[in-house]
């Protein structure tokens, strides 16, 4: 069954989450209170509402709680996100993802039951610092306050030599869950597998140890 989706707010975040749900062809209502920014999503989704979601009734009008997941996306309001999330989690609504301003922001969400709190400018940032700090490094998930996953490509250090030989387990307390190898992914990959020129290794681990291996071996090419 297609899963249907609120977007609270459609500013660049919330905006550009709303055309990505229905880019995939997720049935989205829009909701800001702003007409202008409402008008520009007539055509995406699947329903647009000007609307201030907190004003209670207005979201029980709408029936939000039957809706499989809502984003809050108000920014600088944070007292609107914070009465929004409080209503939608009263009203029972199952997942309730919401943007977060700044830490204390985010810690408020968290105390009142939000289910994923995203802190985009944040999150970025940092994506992007491990960019910059290392060239071999593609991407970069965040999992938890401490551990992340990496996609690093190997360099001249690396080619040519096997998993074994590279005991990033005993030596960093790294995992390399998966090889991308042009097109294909090996997928657990063995200790006798060679690395080749244009492999990316997916590395799973503490990002103090990911920091580690980083400098050690990839600063290089
Ligand atoms: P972004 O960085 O995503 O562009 P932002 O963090 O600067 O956005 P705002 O522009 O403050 O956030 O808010 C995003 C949208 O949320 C705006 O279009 C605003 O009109 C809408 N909004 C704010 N408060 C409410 C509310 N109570 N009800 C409905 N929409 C709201």
């Amino acid at each position: 069954m297609k899963k249907e989706f609120v977007v609270i707010g459609l500013g660049r975040f919330g905006g550009s989450i709303c055309r990505a749900l229905a880019e995939q062809g997720m049935d989205v209502m829009a909701i800001d209170q702003d007409e202008d920014k409402v008008n520009e999503f007539l055509d995406i989704a699947t329903h647009t509402v000007i609307a201030n979601t907190t004003d209670e009734s207005v979201l029980k009008n709408l029936g939000i709680r039957n809706f499989d997941h809502v984003i809050v996306a108000i920014g600088e309001d944070i007292q609107s996100s914070i009465l929004t999330t409080l209503m939608l989690k009263e009203m029972g609504v199952n997942h309730i993802t919401v943007k977060a301003q700044n830490d204390y922001h985010e810690k408020v969400l968290r105390k009142i039951g939000a289910n994923h709190v995203v802190h985009p400018e944040r999150d970025m940032g940092k994506r992007i610092a491990h960019y910059i700090v290392s060239n071999n490094v593609l991407d970069y998930l965040e999992l938890s306050d401490e551990y992340s996953i990496v996609e690093i490509a190997v360099n001249s250090l690396l080619i040519g030599h096997s998993l074994i030989e590279l005991d990033v387990r005993a030596k960093y307390g790294l995992n390399i869950v998966a090889i991308k190898r042009g097109k294909d992914i090996i997928v657990s990959p063995q200790a006798d597998d060679y690395l080749e020129e244009g492999d990316i290794l997916i590395v799973i681990g503490a990002d103090s140890d990911i920091n580690r291996f980083e400098k050690k071996v990839m600063t290089v090419d």
